[in-house]
């Protein structure tokens, strides 16, 4: 099955997504757990996700994904910020046990002076006194361009944070395709060999979710999404991401730069490259 979704608004609610999903021929949604670039969040409304998971299960959204806000950062130099991203975390997973099949999104962070391995120790810490077995949510490191003290460049990077965690079976990664190009890995000539060496280095079962984008130029680290077909990866690329046998059963978000028609616009045009349609 073709899992295939966008970025939505969750400012009228879980409900509210889905419906929205359904009506722009989308069967899977990411949202942001709380202001993306704030930390507030609207108060758990129970009856609302209650609603939504009987709405997901009637009309087969097999998996929704939620984002970490921006300003989270788990290796911040600063104590304070640190205990932050221990907060929120722990109350965006709390909320997110609610739902039977979500991940968790997050970016690793930004190091800024502290250097890689300071940093990668800080998200470490963070991760082991957050996840608990028996958790029903995964969390995802997501794969990230390398702007600035970015953490999550490169694969090797997701390894260490991964090889530190305990309760590692809790931990994933979501791959998105605008970052790793950007970051350097040639999805457009040689997705085969990215995909193998993804596999050597992390491991494809640690793979959960792909956030599809296009982007412009290669490489370039500033991390510009672009609509679908109009970047530098382009249509051809993109078709043989979705229809790649090590990817194609894993859920698809796009967070290219558009509106709800554009969105449903995409996920057709998408749909129309499926091999299996
Ligand atoms: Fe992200
Ligand atoms: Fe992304
Ligand atoms: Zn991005």
């Amino acid at each position: 099955m073709f899992v295939i979704g966008c970025h939505l608004s969750a400012s009228k609610g879980y409900l509210h997504m889905g419906e929205e999903a359904k009506s722009i021929g989308a069967n899977t949604f990411q949202f942001f757990t709380r202001n993306p670039r704030g930390f507030s969040a609207k108060p758990f409304d129970a009856a609302d996700a209650q609603a939504f998971v009987q709405f997901a299960a009637e009309n087969g959204i097999p998996v929704i994904l939620a984002h970490a806000p921006y300003t989270l950062n788990a290796c911040s130099a600063d104590e304070k910020i640190r205990q932050m991203a221990h907060e929120i975390m722990a109350d965006d997973l709390a909320r997110l046990a609610h739902f039977p099949s979500a991940y968790y999104n997050f970016h690793p962070g930004s190091h800024v002076q502290q250097g890689v391995a300071v940093g990668t120790a800080y998200i470490v810490e963070l991760l082991n006194a957050i996840l608990q077995p028996g958790q029903t949510t995964t969390v995802l490191l997501e794969t990230m361009a390398g702007k600035g003290s970015e953490i999550g460049r490169s694969f090797e990077e997701l390894r260490t944070i991964i090889d530190g965690t305990a309760h590692s079976e809790r931990l994933g990664v979501c791959l998105d395709t605008c970052h790793v190009y950007d970051a350097g890995y040639d999805i457009v000539g040689h997705l085969d060999d990215v995909l193998a060496e993804f596999d050597r280095v992390i491991g494809l079962d640690r793979l959960k979710a792909v956030h599809l984008n296009d982007k412009t130029p290669f490489p370039s680290h500033k991390d510009r999404h672009e609509k679908i077909g109009a970047g530098s990866l382009g249509l051809d690329a993109i078709g043989a991401i979705i229809n790649h046998p090590a990817l194609r059963d894993l859920p698809f978000y796009l967070e290219t730069p558009n509106e709800l028609d554009g969105y449903a616009r995409e996920i057709a045009l998408l749909k129309s490259m499926r091999t299996d349609r």
